[in-house]
């Protein structure tokens, strides 16, 4: 596979210029948090309130990572801006940094940055929610 090739833009993002996490929450309800909870591979990563993980975007859905799923699979809520979140089961995102200290922690073929490359506004530096993930 190419590097580079399908979603985000094609010039590549200055480390200075980094976009910022969306961020936007959503909560979850009961019936939904106990059918992530049977899908979560570390049922305890499962809470309530959820964090659109995409990089700031204007359109779109927010997706915010719930739990693993399995090595190569995450369960996220899927919502419209002020709508209802839904779940699905997603790939990750495969692609690494080029310093391959980082992998990405979205979903394959995500619109816009990848985590990598974009700053958590309430994280200060990006990384420290990448570092947290189990490693494979
Ligand atoms: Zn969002
Ligand atoms: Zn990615």
């Amino acid at each position: 596979m190419t590097p580079g090739q399908g979603a985000g833009p094609a010039r590549a993002p200055r480390m200075t210029d980094r976009p910022l996490t969306c961020a936007v929450p959503t909560l979850l309800p009961l019936t939904l948090v106990s059918a992530a909870l049977s899908m979560a591979r570390t049922p305890d990563s499962v809470t309530e309130t959820v964090y659109c993980d995409r990089a700031a975007h204007q359109a779109g859905l927010h997706y915010g990572l719930i739990a693993e799923a399995d090595a190569t699979h995450a369960v996220w809520a899927l919502w419209e801006p002020r709508g209802t979140p839904h779940l699905r089961v997603l790939p990750d995102c495969p692609e690494i940094s080029p310093d391959r200290m980082d992998g990405c922690s979205l979903y394959a073929r995500h619109r816009g940055a990848h985590t990598w490359q974009a700053h958590d506004p309430e994280d200060g530096p990006a990384g420290s929610k990448v570092a947290a993930l189990p490693t494979r």
